[in-house]
């Protein structure tokens, strides 16, 4: 059994995460999905040091990486909030982790599934030599060098699927939610953290990573300017909404895609500074959700404790 293990947690396959609105920066009902969130990762803590795991930490991984409310986890985790540089790209370090385990998360670009996306939405589909990409196979691929074993994953039932798809050996619990976005399964977050707990033992999955070389094809959803646009500033092929670009491997490919996604050339000169800004801005965020959820997040501190005991 795994007893080091790293949370990569999400928003969107969440248990309080009902719509795009939702996942949105600084909404009414983002900041309640923050604390359910918070309550998901308490659960699925708390049970995994029930069955003995030593180290647990999370990586809170939802757009400014700050979602999570500390003060609602159980006090032995350890949160890890923001955007990170390195050594794994967005997530930073991985310390002495076993496995990971990932959980909130949600399907690929292109698939249509709830709040589907690869790393943003402005892709309505991201393919390496013709298979699609989710953020699993990246995340998993990114800490492939530390020999992490993904050994859980958590989302809508499609995302589910294609992490069964992508990942031998995976353990998989879906977050199922009816057409307007709630989840109708009320048990849905013990059965969550029971499943991530039996995962602990799960010793079919191995250190994931993607094949290479890499021939990679980003489908843009604003279409052929946006494609061309984005194509000439780096100065890649593009033809139609399709940018491409090849890539030896793994880490020449996601360095890459990161810089097409969140830099442009400029900015990723000064990566250092424009990541301290989005980190600021991220932090900010958190201190309204306290603020705005402060009556709220009193009553859950008084009805349940979140230390050890
Ligand atoms: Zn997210």
């Amino acid at each position: 059994m795994y007893k080091k293990i790293l949370i990569i947690a999400d928003i969107e396959g969440s248990t309080g995460c009902s719509s795009y609105e939702a996942s949105s920066f600084n909404t009414g009902l983002w900041y309640d999905a923050c604390i359910e969130m918070s309550l998901d990762v308490n659960a699925v803590v708390r049970r995994l040091f029930d069955n003995g795991a030593e180290k647990i930490y999370v990586k809170d991984f939802h757009r400014t990486g700050y979602n999570l409310l500390p003060e609602l986890v159980d006090k032995r985790a350890q949160i890890i909030h923001g955007y990170k540089k390195g050594p794994v790209p967005g997530i930073g370090d991985v310390y002495d982790a076993e496995a990971v385990m990932f959980i909130g998360m949600h399907a690929s670009s292109g698939s249509g599934a709830f709040l589907a996306h690869t790393l943003t939405s402005k892709y309505s589909g991201i393919f390496a030599n013709g298979r699609r990409v989710s953020e699993l196979q990246l995340f998993a691929s990114s800490m492939f060098r530390f020999s992490l074993r993904p050994v859980f994953f958590s989302g809508c039932d499609i995302a589910c699927s294609e992490a069964l798809e992508d990942i031998p050996g995976i353990d998989v619990f879906p977050i199922i939610k009816d057409n307007t976005g709630f989840i109708k399964n009320e048990n849905c977050r013990e059965q969550l953290a029971g499943a991530a707990a039996e995962s602990a033992a799960n010793t079919s999955a191995l250190p994931y990573m993607m094949e290479s070389p890499f021939n990679v094809e980003l489908r843009m959803r604003d279409g052929e300017k946006r494609a061309e646009k984005i194509s000439r500033r780096w100065g890649l092929h593009s033809g139609g909404d399709r940018i491409f670009f090849t890539a030896s491997g793994f880490d020449e490919f996601y360095d890459m895609l990161i810089r097409l996604t969140y830099f442009t050339p400029v900015t990723a000169v000064f990566p250092a500074s424009a990541l301290c800004l989005f980190n600021l801005y991220g932090r900010a965020g958190l201190s309204i959700v306290r603020f705005k959820r402060r009556s709220k997040i009193k009553k859950l501190l008084k009805v349940s404790s979140f230390s050890s005991d």
